[in-house]
């Protein structure tokens, strides 16, 4: 027994030796910078030193963004080759250095290439949207929305943008596209979808778009426009948005006019469309004009009509207090109908008591409640506005809406899509800046 013991000895040395060698040799790892932003659409080099004392490897998830070298050991220096960009839409990548147990990640977020003005003005768009799926009960699919039905609604809305309803409406030039990439470039595994568990079952959706917290759910608003889905603690309001902003000397009447540019990370609310699940699944053929007046298809063309610097289409009160409606052009559209909506909600209560509810109504009578009375020509005329209210086809958008909406993808800020001037080359500046949001 003896023999045996002081063979084992000088082999437990060795083992304590070298793990007392290892604890004082633990991996290190250090980038000298983490994060690249507003990378040239023509490409660059960019040099990132490395400190180490171990050997590293590298990765990067696009291949558009790529490094010379692919493992070092110690202290080293990388170089990060940036393709030239030839779409006009900013995209990113992350490179990855890895060493035993530890990874530091290096984010690179290219411009998309400019436009000239002229091409801009005939520019297809197409925007990303990220459905930020706010859920609690993971089974249950009205708050975790099936992966499906991100793709109907984005091609039901994409119809009223595209004026591919028959309904004597405008072509945006514009579409929106699930967004294929996360903001670090990676693919999703959902096209426009991001998942969250969340705590609260319901929410009140203007406390919620008001509160800094809930940045955390937003992704950069310059590469996506972000359509959260909760559940409205406020159960009858179907979806509600922030109206954007004009950066001086450009101005568009009725929207917030700023001299600095609020950039994304210096956001102080998240700018974004909030819509509630509740209604999620709830659509009416659109196609067919069958009426449904928790439409969620609608819903979203309406909020993101606001989202892109539209108003109602009906006049609203100049003076909020006092309510007075004066029949102005509030939506700053001459060619979309304006009627006192509130003398509309009167008659259309009453009506409604009259004829003993809707459901007792034939189909005549019910046709009356499209009827709105024109307050600028006293002519009746049946809405079909997306930027309604209501019982209304809400299916058409006009010419000086897309006007207004043009205008603002060409110039304004916090949307995504080539612009009239690069968002990088204005000035930034204090972070206090008017929310409005709107229903
Ligand atoms: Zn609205």
């Amino acid at each position: 027994m003896k023999t045996r013991l002081i063979f084992l000895l000088p082999l437990l040395w060795v083992l304590t030796g070298c793990s007392d060698s290892e604890s004082s040799d633990t991996a290190t790892l250090k980038v000298s910078e983490t994060s690249f932003k507003n990378i040239s659409a023509n490409g660059e080099t960019i040099t990132v030193n490395i400190q180490s004392n171990h050997k590293w490897n590298i990765s990067s998830n696009n291949s558009w963004c790529t490094t010379d070298i692919t493992s070092g050991e110690n202290n080293g220096k990388i170089r990060i080759e940036v393709n030239k960009n030839s779409e006009a839409y900013a995209r990113a990548a992350t490179i990855t250095v890895e060493t035993d147990g530890q990874q530091e990640k290096v984010s690179v977020i290219q411009n998309g290439k400019q436009l000239s003005v002229e091409e801009i003005e005939n520019h297809h768009y197409k925007i990303p949207v990220v459905f930020q799926v706010l859920y609690k009960d993971p089974n249950n699919t009205t708050q975790n929305m099936r992966a499906s039905r991100a793709s109907d609604l984005i091609v039901a809305c994409n119809k009223y943008y595209q004026n591919l309803l028959e309904s004597a409406s405008v072509d945006m030039n514009l579409e929106f596209v699930l967004a294929t990439r996360d903001p670090e470039g990676n693919i999703l595994q959902e096209a426009g979808i991001n998942r969250t568990q969340i705590n609260e079952a319901t929410m009140d959706c203007e406390k919620f778009m008001e509160n800094k917290d809930n940045l955390k759910y937003l992704w950069d608003t310059d590469r996506y426009i972000n359509i959260m889905l909760y559940t409205f603690s406020n159960e009858n309001i179907l979806g509600i948005s922030h109206l954007p902003y004009t950066i001086a000397p450009d101005k568009l009447d009725g929207l917030n006019q700023l001299d600095f540019l609020p950039e994304h990370s210096n956001l102080t609310y998240p700018h974004c469309v909030s819509i509630n699940n509740k209604y999620i699944y709830s659509s009416a053929s659109i196609e067919n004009r069958t009426y449904n007046s928790v439409d969620v298809i609608p819903t979203i063309a309406h909020e993101l009509g606001h989202y892109l610097g539209l108003f109602h289409a009906f006049s609203e009160p100049e003076n909020k207090e006092t309510g007075i409606n004066t029949c102005i052009d509030s939506d700053y559209c001459d060619d979309t109908p304006t009627y006192d909506r509130d003398a509309y909600i009167t008659w259309m209560s009453d009506y409604i008591i009259s004829k003993n509810g809707i459901t007792n109504m034939s189909q005549s009578e019910f046709n009356k409640l499209f009827e709105r009375l024109d307050c600028v020509s006293e002519t009746v005329s049946i809405p079909n506005n997306i930027m309604d209210y209501d019982i209304s086809w809400l299916n058409r958008f006009t010419n000086d809406q897309r006007n207004r909406v043009r205008h603002m993808l060409a110039r304004g800020v916090l949307i995504p899509g080539p612009k009239e001037t690069r968002v990088s080359t204005r000035a930034t500046g204090p972070q206090n800046f008017p929310m409005r949001m709107i229903k």
